[in-house]
């Protein structure tokens, strides 16, 4: 049985003060929602990382980053490398999120050697994958997100597959309020299980968690997270206040 894993994505956003009081809130208001099945992941910005990691200790809720450098250490100045998030406490790692495919020209081929890298390493990559709106009205939504799969998963191997995260996050529904109806994101789930089957085969498909990114919020999650391909969300907007990203938690069917 999949885990539901439901993971913040706070993007630039908070300062280090403002960081703890979220994260304060977050640890409070967590109360005994988070059940075996359900695995709660935060990821602040690098800066208030180590903060939450103290105030996440003896907690049920994961820290993660939002990147990572593909390389180990030395001159890459501005990177952050996997050794740097395990020293404060990450265990999974946003990968190739939409935006800095758009603004930082990440591209597949990086992504997949950045997913290489934190396998390797230990950390849980959650790798962002999605078509943009000119993509789904020419109808090649499945098509593109069919070569992004292939792309960030070359060469990772079967005995990894099951480690590794999938965020479908149409890039029309990030931060824009239009999230995919539940029937359009469980048919891309849909979909990229069936490819991970082709690639991997049945029983690891299966045990590979998609997630759902795209203005999910309290009103939608429910609806998106009774699918069935859909086993977690990817948040935005809606993580950076406690109330709203618990409610999305709690949305999940039992
Ligand atoms: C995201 O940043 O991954 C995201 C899905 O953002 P939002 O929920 O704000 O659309």
């Amino acid at each position: 049985m999949r885990p539901t894993v439901i993971a913040g994505n706070w993007k630039m956003n908070k300062v280090l003060q403002e960081s703890i009081e979220l994260v304060r809130a977050l640890r409070s208001d967590s109360g005994s929602i988070i059940s075996p099945q359900l695995r709660v992941v935060i990821c602040p910005p690098f800066t208030s990382l180590h903060a939450a990691e103290e105030l996440l200790r003896g907690s049920r809720i994961y820290l993660g980053a939002q990147n990572m450098s593909e390389h180990d250490d030395g001159a890459f100045t501005g990177e952050v490398s996997w050794r740097m998030l395990k020293s404060v406490g990450c265990t999974y790692v946003i990968l190739g999120h939409s935006e800095r495919r758009q603004f930082c020209g990440e591209n597949d081929g990086l992504i997949n050697r950045k997913a290489k890298k934190a396998l390797a390493n230990g950390l849980t990559p959650i790798i962002c994958i999605g078509e943009t709106l000119e993509q789904r009205e020419k109808g090649i939504a499945r098509d593109v997100v069919s070569s992004q799969l292939k792309g960030v998963l070359e060469g990772i191997a079967p005995s990894s597959i099951e480690h590794v995260i999938i965020a479908y996050e149409p890039v029309w529904a990030i931060g824009t309020g239009r999230n995919a109806t539940p029937d359009q994101a469980q048919e891309i789930h849909n979909h990229v299980r069936s490819e991970i089957a082709t690639m991997y085969g049945e029983g690891s498909s299966r045990n590979v968690v998609i997630q759902y990114g795209g203005s999910v919020k309290p009103e939608n999650a429910a609806a998106i997270l009774a699918q069935p391909d859909i086993d977690g969300a990817l948040v935005g907007g809606a993580c950076l206040v406690s109330e709203s990203f618990w409610a999305i938690v709690r949305a999940k069917p039992a």
